[in-house]
């Protein structure tokens, strides 16, 4: 079968680049089946094996329930979509494992739901970057409950990397509410029993998946509009804090003021506001839905002091 659905669209370079996909959860999975292809190489790695109560929100459905997921991704692109299968490599093994063998990467999708593992393939990317191989990569998850979900573009990592991200937008990275693995298996809140359905999860997930297509298909054809080191922010229900600012600090009084127009520019309802400084001396940065991401951009490189001057929140 060919891709037709593609003639035209993909530039011939695609046929030379290798895209690993790590994390075939539904935020990968949604991923790989929403980027026009075929690529020279799609790599696809996940330990993992698809469970009943991930099926709701993942592309694929009950017939692979008990596939590895990286398997059962290659098993739908192949048959469903007609990617010839000589162009996927599928891996049941983690990143640690399969990385290694593809430094001649030219993207990586980072869909794990875990910060200790994107950290990881963060310096694995900085490490394996030199001046004649650069490996961009992206960072998509939701948070639980379906509330919403970010992206992170990191497009030279040897210049801003994923721990500059984390580091610009505070020490705290995220509020107790969301803290430690954001976006691990939502699915399986309530008992492994007795998965609950969680209302706009498969909301979130397109939304987040929305945003990291067409930023990876601007990081591996890089045009006359390349990407920005940036964070994209996506609220479905109610405010979330998606970032803690120091009290006293630049970026502080450029939000206030940015809120401060937003009000008087009459918009019917305003998109973020800040909380009162915390006893550890932040302020919380919330947002909530609105039609368009809220989004990041240019920040510090690490490990130079990270003075926040450069920051600011803006919609998209
Ligand atoms: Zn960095």
């Amino acid at each position: 079968m060919q891709t037709f659905r593609t003639h035209g669209l993909l530039p011939s370079e695609a046929l030379k680049k290798t895209v690993v996909v790590l994390g075939l959860g539904s935020v990968g999975a949604s991923f790989v089946a929403d980027i026009p292809y075929e690529f020279g190489m799609l790599v696809l790695v996940d330990p993992g094996k698809l469970k009943v109560e991930n099926v709701e929100r993942h592309p694929l459905g009950k017939s692979h329930l008990g596939w590895n997921k990286a398997d059962a991704a290659k098993d739908f692109l192949v048959k469903e979509k007609g990617v010839p299968a000589g162009r996927i490599k599928a891996f049941s093994q983690t990143d640690k494992e399969v990385l290694p063998l593809f430094t001649n990467a030219d993207l990586v999708v980072c869909a794990i739901d875990d910060k200790p593992s994107c950290r990881r393939v963060n310096d694995w990317c900085f490490e394996h970057s030199t001046p004649k191989h650069n490996i961009p990569a992206i960072y998509g998850g939701v948070y639980p409950l379906g509330l919403g979900g970010e992206v992170i573009a990191i497009p030279t990592p040897r210049e801003v990397c994923y721990r500059c991200a984390e580091r610009q937008r505070a020490t705290k990275v995220l509020p107790p509410a969301h803290a430690g693995n954001y976006g691990l298996n939502p699915e399986l809140l309530g008992s492994a029993d007795s998965p609950k359905a969680i209302p706009a999860l498969k909301a979130s997930i397109t939304a987040i998946v929305s945003e990291m297509v067409p930023l990876a298909w601007r990081m591996l054809f890089p045009g006359d509009d390349p990407v920005t080191p940036q964070i994209r922010f996506r609220a479905l229900e109610g405010w979330i804090e998606v970032a803690r600012i120091p009290r006293g600090s630049t970026e502080l009084e450029i939000e206030v003021r940015e809120i401060g127009i937003h009000k008087k520019l009459l918009l019917a309802e305003n998109n973020a506001k800040i909380t009162p400084v915390d006893p550890e001396g932040y302020h919380g940065y919330l947002i909530r839905r609105q039609p368009w991401p809220k989004l990041v951009v240019q920040w510090s490189r690490c490990p130079s002091p990270h003075g926040g001057q450069n920051v600011q929140f803006s919609d998209l």
